[in-house]
């Protein structure tokens, strides 16, 4: 058995009907939708003042209907009607970004997960302490300059799109950074990134077992940053910074990649303490997830964080990856979604994947 995260109440408003899946239009909601509807559920999009019209160009990936707030902050006061409609809300990204853990957590709808992860996730500390626990092995953090011996990065708190992080080969370099506000000095990590995508299953009784269920590998990514990317095309970062050019880690697209086999045992280790530990420390994960990390030469797999729904890099799979082919074809993290929430259904278990 999984652990009971969601109350008799909560779920009442699903009581004898198909529920409805529904999302925010934005981040991964056209491979959400196209996931649901290919498995015979109705979809509802919560669009921020009008429907976006990119869906008319996307006839599969289109919502039933939508729901209109004038902001994502308003979205509280809609929940009501949220509930009449059956919904089970799909959190992303940029759902949780724009509406704020904080109000996320108190929404007065079934949600896709367990909430509780929400705090463990936004708070550097609390997350490297559940990986570290967890037997992941995470960028050196530095309290102070004075203890750095090698190449760092500097992040700011909250710095959302890595902009402002601070690059520094060594301490004598780091004595040009000048702060304006909380930041932590990080190990910069020589290797190559790899965005791994998870899927968590309570409830599921077969597979790579873990926890109460096991553990699928949905795909894997790796980020397209600006400017850093391309950053070395106009010359070396010395001279840029020189000329007042920084290097920033702003995302602005996915690239498909795949892993040496010989390093898959080693993730799925990986995944399968991270899913242990977090039912220990609140009642554990549930759903996709996203270990990012950097491989180093040694091939030791170096994470600097996790995400805890569908990451955006999942919609490079919306027919399937070079993994999830192997467990069904056509099969994208969406649509795993809504599976999950088929399946619990059928077997009386909703109450283990939402919250
Ligand atoms: P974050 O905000 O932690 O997701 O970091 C944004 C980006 O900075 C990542 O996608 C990486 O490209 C880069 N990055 C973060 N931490 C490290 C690190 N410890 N070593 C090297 N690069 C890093």
């Amino acid at each position: 058995m999984g652990t009971v995260l969601a109350s008799r109440a909560r779920l009442s408003c699903l009581e004898g009907r198909r529920p409805t899946i529904a999302t925010l239009c934005s981040h991964s909601s056209l491979q959400i939708f196209h996931g649901a509807r290919t498995e015979g559920f109705p979809t509802l999009g919560i669009a921020t003042g009008a429907p976006p019209r990119f869906y008319d160009a996307f006839p599969l990936a289109r919502p039933d209907r939508f729901v209109t707030v004038p902001t994502v902050k308003d979205l509280p006061s809609v929940d009501g009607r949220l509930r009449d409609e059956g919904v089970i809300l799909i959190p992303h990204g940029s759902f949780v970004e724009y509406l704020g853990a904080t109000a996320f957590g108190k929404l007065d709808v079934p949600v896709f997960g367990n909430r509780a992860v929400l705090d463990w996730e936004s708070d550097r500390r609390k997350s490297r302490e559940w990986l570290e626990s967890a037997g992941c092995s995470m960028p050196e953090r530095y309290e102070d300059a004075s203890e750095v011996d090698g190449p760092v990065i500097v992040k700011y708190y909250g710095a959302k799109g890595g902009k402002g992080f601070f690059l520094a080969k060594n301490r004598e370099a780091l004595a040009d950074f000048q702060p304006t506000g909380p930041y932590v000095i990080q190990e910069y990590v020589l290797g190559t990134r790899y965005y791994m995508h998870f899927f968590y299953s309570p409830i599921s009784d077969r597979g790579y077992r873990a926890g109460s269920g096991s553990i699928e590998l949905l795909g894997m990514d790796r980020r397209d940053e600006a400017n850093i990317d391309e950053l070395y095309k106009l010359g070396a970062q010395e001279e840029l910074l020189r000329a007042g050019i920084r290097p920033t880690f702003v995302v602005t697209g996915n690239v498909p990649v795949v892993l040496r086999e010989s390093l898959l045992p080693r993730a799925f280790e990986l995944a399968a303490g991270v899913v242990e530990r977090s039912i220990e420390l609140f009642g554990g994960m549930v759903g996709p997830f996203c270990l990012e990390g950097i491989m180093t030469e040694d091939l030791e797999f170096k994470v600097f964080e996790i995400s805890t729904r569908i990451v955006a890099g999942t919609n490079l799979f919306i027919s399937g990856s070079p993994y999830s082919d192997l467990i069904e074809p056509g099969l994208s993290t969406g649509r795993r979604i809504a599976q999950e929430i088929h399946r619990a259904r059928e077997t009386g278990r909703l109450d283990e994947i939402l919250s």
